[in-house]
């Protein structure tokens, strides 16, 4: 008897907080990261390609920015950064 008693039942809204570009500042929108060689025959819009290097820290959501269409992640810390790191630092080297 008393099943069910003190079940308590605890949604994950911290999940579903709104995030914000850090460059414009808009609220993003939160897709699916799908990884591997994406479908040709697959709508992508609704998902992030996320590559095909996966690991098993690999997030399997982003956030995409509705502005330029950039990719972010959500870090443990719960700061917003690139999926991609496209700014390749330059090689001060020679
Ligand atoms: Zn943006």
């Amino acid at each position: 008897m008393g099943r069910g008693d003190g079940y308590s039942e605890i949604k994950k809204v911290m999940d579903q907080k709104t995030h914000y570009c850090p460059e414009h500042n808009t609220a993003l929108i939160r897709k699916r990261i799908l990884y591997g060689y994406p479908d040709p025959s697959a709508d992508h819009s609704k998902v992030i390609l996320g590559g095909c290097c996966v690991s098993d820290d690999s997030p399997k959501h982003g956030f995409e920015c509705p502005v330029d269409h950039k990719a972010f992640i959500v870090n443990s810390k719960g700061e917003v950064e690139p999926i991609f790191d496209d700014d390749e630092e330059t090689d001060n080297g020679l």
